[in-house]
């Protein structure tokens, strides 16, 4: 790395330019701070080929797991030393929250601390077939798995596919997103400084249609890895089609709380306010939709107004309540699908437009009376955008909640348990919280259903995603 301003790509242990160069601006004022090298495909071969090598030298595997957990371990500690010099980046190239980028870094350092922990853990089984034969079984290491990462929480979800993938003992490739790439290339700098094998990672800069597209159609990847929209994460299952590559998707959602007259008001409110207005909503499991029984109806959308109105709205830096989107597009995109949901007769209740300041900023919006067929009850936004939606019967809000193409997570808020219980069993998602939005933690399963994606990432169950389980029968007798 040769300064702040001018990034490179880490490629097998050398921090490298490339040959283009990609801006980088600040999406608290629009302005450009730093450019990163893009990785061209000579630059993506190194870094596979680096991969490979490193697995067929059994650098990751010949040694004892716990030799890979204590390396682990000592990554999550540089990652907690790089957190003040990272967390500021990843602010001002996100526009997300100083507390929030530090609790990425912390997120990240759990991770490794985690995965670490379960590294010298994997254990195979014994299958009893009588007394003629001995059956066990291997969970072997993908080989190399190459990952890409989206924009929204990119340090925390790069190291929630990488600390399992090394701790199982693959050789990783990983891409960074087009907008924030810069606090993430500080994983690959705690990497290096613990002393991970070089070849075992690299991260590389690029363009999605260019960069990720080459590196998943690189012939010596083994696994793919991707977190982001349904499109790309469609075109690339669409790519990798002719090798049957195994992947993991952690695609998008359009989330439904559902919210019985019994509700306690201040956690749901609570529940709202980091639901859909944290990191200005651009959380692939945000509460973006919320059913509310009819009796507590009119209540409920008042208080919500009164929430939003009541954020305040500023700069990450600052820990405003309401940051700004992380880049010109997006605040193009959530202005689109605003205007859409005003067309087709949704009733905004507050906010509704870009705010007027320099900077990607848009107003806390909350619409009411949604009903299943506008757009804005079935489409992600990815933005400070709630559809609120009536019912009167727990059938009806069932197929509220299960009416769209997703199925990442859904929130039920009831104080009847045994109500949240047949919840949590007539909700279609990959999780259900219940009387908290974003209950659970890096220990607790996390992916989706339907066209939020397939695999899990997070706890051990993570773990399963990045080996194979190679079965050996032998006849003894
Ligand atoms: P995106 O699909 O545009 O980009 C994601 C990543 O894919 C980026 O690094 C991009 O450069 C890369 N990419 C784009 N085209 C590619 C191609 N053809 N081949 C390979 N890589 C390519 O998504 P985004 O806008 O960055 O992220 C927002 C989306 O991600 C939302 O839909 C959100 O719900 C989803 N998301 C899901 C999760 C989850 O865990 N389920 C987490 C965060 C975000």
């Amino acid at each position: 790395m040769t300064d702040v301003k001018h990034w490179q790509n880490f490629i097998a242990g050398e921090w490298v330019d490339g040959k283009e160069y990609i801006d980088v601006y600040d999406p608290a004022t629009g302005d450009v701070f730093a450019s990163m090298s893009a990785a061209d495909a000579a630059d993506i071969d190194r870094a596979v080929q680096a991969a490979r090598a490193c697995v067929a030298s059994g650098e990751m595997t010949d040694c004892r797991p716990a030799q890979r957990a204590e390396m682990l371990y000592r990554i999550a500690g540089e990652i907690r030393t790089l957190a003040e010099e990272g967390a500021p980046l990843l602010v001002q190239e996100s526009g997300k929250s100083l507390d929030d980028a530090m609790g990425e870094f912390t997120t990240a350092a759990r991770y490794f601390e985690y995965y670490a922990g379960m590294a010298d853990k994997i254990e195979g089984r014994s299958i009893p077939l009588g007394n003629d034969y001995v059956d066990f079984t291997y969970y072997e290491p993908m080989g190399v798995s190459a990952q890409i990462v989206p924009w929204n929480f990119p340090v925390d979800i790069c190291a929630r596919s990488l600390a399992p993938a090394l701790a199982a003992g693959n050789a990783v490739v990983v891409k960074t997103p087009e907008n924030t790439p810069l606090a993430m290339l500080l994983l690959a700098k705690a990497c290096q400084n613990a002393g991970l094998a070089d070849g075992a990672l690299s991260i590389i800069n690029g363009y999605g249609h260019s960069t990720g597209a080459q590196l998943v159609a690189h012939p010596g990847v083994d696994q793919i890895v991707f977190t982001g929209s349904v499109a790309t994460g469609q075109a690339i299952l669409r790519s990798v089609a002719d090798r049957a590559l195994p992947c993991v998707m952690e695609l998008g959602g359009k989330s439904a709380a559902v919210v019985f007259n019994d509700a306690d008001m201040d956690q749901l409110l609570s529940s709202v306010k980091w639901g859909i207005f944290f990191n200005a909503g651009q959380v692939c499991s945000a509460m973006s939709r919320m059913l509310v029984q009819r009796d507590i109806y009119d209540q409920v959308v008042a208080a919500v107004k009164d929430l939003a109105e009541g954020l305040h709205m500023g700069p990450g830096m600052e820990n405003a309540d309401l940051t700004p989107l992380a880049s010109a597009d997006q605040q193009r995109r959530v202005a689109s699908l605003v205007n859409k949901a005003k067309e087709e007769g949704a009733r905004l209740v507050t906010g509704g437009s870009a705010a007027s300041r320099a900077g990607y900023f848009f107003e806390a919006t909350v619409f009411a009376d949604v009903t299943p067929d506008m757009s804005i009850f079935r489409d992600e936004v990815f933005g400070p955008v709630l559809a609120i939606t009536p019912f009167d019967t727990e059938e009806e809000a069932w197929a509220l909640a299960n009416g769209t193409e997703f199925g990442l997570v859904a929130g039920v808020f009831a104080h009847d348990l045994t109500r949240a219980m047949r919840a949590s069993r007539k909700l279609q998602a990959g999780q259900v919280f219940v009387n908290e939005w974003y209950a659970g933690g890096i220990e607790t399963p996390f992916g989706g259903i339907k066209l939020s994606g397939y695999g899990r990432e997070k706890g051990q169950e993570a773990l399963y995603s990045y080996v194979h389980t190679k079965n050996v029968a032998i006849r003894v007798t």
